[in-house]
């Protein structure tokens, strides 16, 4: 079984185990990924949100999904992509690695990434996928959960992008 996938559509409508979002901060919303993941889930989610007091960038934190057909929404906080310099890959590799335990150590089978950091954050999107991919396929080499990771592309420009790194960085997982 390919344990990366690849999807181009809109992450809200996809039933798995836990969806990631692109968070900010503050934990309490914004605009993006983290909008129309917040107006999907309805109020509860923000609530539960509120008593997480907010995360740091890099870290993730897991709430439920409530109205989503995800069970999940794992929240993780990327870079805001400031040249380069700034330890924006590390931090990055961080959110998708962070997001991976937390799926591992809730028992969740398939979870799903947009791009993280790569809308509003400004991160290169080559690079952004090449540390997505790459750090999932490390994280998958040594867990047997999540059994599926679906890379969900909002634009058709995204999937053809992910689609070269794939095919780039030969997943043997
Ligand atoms: P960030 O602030 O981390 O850059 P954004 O939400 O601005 O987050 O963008 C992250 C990625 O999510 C971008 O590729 C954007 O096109 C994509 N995106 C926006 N809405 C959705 C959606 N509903 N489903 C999947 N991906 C989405």
């Amino acid at each position: 079984m390919n344990r990366i996938v690849l999807h181009q559509g809109d992450i809200t409508q996809l039933a798995v185990d836990a969806i990631v979002n692109a968070a900010n901060s503050s934990l309490l919303g914004g605009g993006g990924v983290d909008g129309a993941i917040h107006r999907a889930a309805g109020p509860e989610l923000v609530q539960e949100c509120r008593m997480l007091h907010g995360c740091k960038t890099g870290d993730a934190k897991i709430t439920a999904g409530y109205r989503l057909p995800a069970k999940h929404v794992i929240h993780t906080v990327g870079p805001v992509w400031q040249g380069g310099d700034s330890n924006e890959d590390a931090l990055l590799a961080s959110c998708y690695q962070k997001s991976l335990e937390l799926a591992e150590k809730h028992g969740l089978k398939a979870i799903a990434f947009p791009a993280i950091s790569t809308g509003i954050y400004r991160f290169p999107l080559e690079r952004a996928t090449r540390i997505a991919l790459t750090t999932t396929q490390n994280f998958l080499k040594s867990h047997a959960l999540p059994e599926q990771v679906i890379f969900v592309c909002f634009s058709q420009h995204d999937l053809e992008v992910y689609r070269q790194i794939l095919a780039e960085v030969h997943p043997d997982t």
